[in-house]
């Protein structure tokens, strides 16, 4: 699929070039058998490492590869259009952990954690959403209470990608107390290890799609974190989350890209090899048709993402932006993968074709990182906040 309309650097094409050799011989031979079992070889996390893909927007000083946003994106979109499971892992890790202890983190927590995680041998996790709390996340309950040198931390958390994997957790939980609740301002973020004393790995989730990348819920259970990994200022937890999600929504800009350039290439050959009537189905103008919006909507979609990226790397505010290119290219994503069934018929339907799973895989892109409605509202509300 063209990418005329983004002038990519040399850099930036060696770098697309790169993941997609990777993606083809690395991931695409066991894509089915993830899905199919939803299982994953954790190994895949020690060649993303090796390529430098777990430490994109990290700088070298510490061990990451600096470089810019598109950059990321770019090779992002590679994975996804072969494995949209492997994505998220890539983009959950590169954009909200990784970014949040490079923001906020002191000296010492970057020391010891993003230093390993930019060189892939820590792998990151987000964990905001509760049972109870998604799109209203800053109704969440998990309650964290000091005791002496630690904070003691109580509570679920849900929907944790790749939580029973991960080796840092970027967890969210409340320091207000229940006789002063203080709202968004009564939130903390914390940095949780699987070695710590009560955090328990729960439920793992049954999935429609990204059968890959398992996403679980985490117990805390009287789980005792030092303070020293208490994040940034105690109440700010809820702010850091929520604009690290503006560079979280812009991964998954890419991702859903990815899955929907994937349908797109898929139907593209397969209208050409299929016959009805004689023909090949291509010739058909109902078929071209599809093609074309399919394309259309790629293409612009991409195109929104890169404006949104280059704004943030020229270091301006993308809130409402990359609110737009995460519900364009989602919405995109779902539209695509529904014509790319259509175009393969009966075929489409079927797990022997590849886009049957590019379907289940698109629709979680429209939920995840704040809901198309929630995308929705973020962009109605900066028009007023303009106006
Ligand atoms: C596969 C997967 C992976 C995930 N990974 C993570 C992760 O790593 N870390 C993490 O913290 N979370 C993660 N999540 C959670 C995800 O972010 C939430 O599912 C999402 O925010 C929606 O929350 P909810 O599921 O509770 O739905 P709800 O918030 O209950 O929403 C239900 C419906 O109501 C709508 N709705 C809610 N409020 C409004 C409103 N004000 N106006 C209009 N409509 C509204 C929603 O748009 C939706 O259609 C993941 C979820 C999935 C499915």
């Amino acid at each position: 699929m063209s990418w005329a309309l983004i002038p990519l650097t040399e850099e930036q094409r060696a770098i697309q070039q790169a993941a997609r050799s990777f993606a083809r011989a690395e991931l695409a031979p066991h894509s089915v058998r993830w899905d199919r079992d939803a299982s994953f070889d954790r190994e895949v996390v020690g060649k993303l490492a090796a390529l430098g893909f777990l430490g994109m927007m990290i700088p070298e000083e510490y061990d990451g590869q600096g470089l810019d946003t598109c950059t990321y994106l770019v090779a992002l979109e590679e994975i996804a259009a072969v494995d949209a499971s492997v994505a998220v892992l890539m983009s959950v890790h590169n954009s909200l952990p990784t970014q949040m202890i490079l923001r906020w983190g002191s000296a010492e927590q970057k020391d010891r954690y993003l230093k390993g995680m930019a060189r892939g041998e820590l792998l990151g996790a987000f964990a905001l959403s509760e049972p109870e709390a998604g799109s209203d996340a800053a109704s969440l309950r998990a309650q964290a209470t000091k005791d002496g040198d630690h904070y003691v931390l109580e509570g679920t958390k849900a929907w944790v990608s790749h939580g029973s994997m991960a080796d840092v957790i970027l967890c969210m939980a409340r320091t207000d107390t229940p006789g002063e609740r203080k709202g968004a301002r009564g939130i903390s973020t914390f940095i949780l290890t699987p070695d710590m004393p009560g955090l328990h790995i729960g439920k793992k989730e049954d999935k429609m799609g990204l059968r890959g990348d398992p996403t679980v819920q985490l117990v805390l259970d009287g789980l005792r974190v030092p303070k020293a990994n208490l994040l940034g200022e105690e109440g700010m937890g809820f702010v850091y989350a929520m604009q690290s999600l503006d560079n979280g929504r812009l991964g998954i800009s890419a991702q859903a890209i990815g899955i929907a350039r994937a349908a797109l290439e898929h139907s593209v050959a397969y209208a050409a090899e299929r016959k009805q009537f004689g023909k090949p189905i291509k010739e058909f103008q109902g078929v071209q048709f599809k093609l074309a919006d399919m394309a259309t909507r790629v293409t612009s979609s991409r195109a929104l993402l890169y404006a949104a990226a280059s704004a943030k790397d020229r270091g301006e505010p993308v809130t409402q932006f990359a609110s737009m290119a995460k519900l364009q290219a989602t919405e995109t994503a779902m539209w695509v993968t529904t014509q790319a069934i259509q175009i393969f018929g009966g075929y489409g339907y079927v797990k022997e074709y590849p886009v049957e799973r590019l379907f289940r895989d698109a629709k979680v892109t429209e939920i995840y990182e704040g809901t198309s409605e929630i995308q929705r509202i973020v962009i109605a509300r900066e028009l007023y906040a303009r106006s």
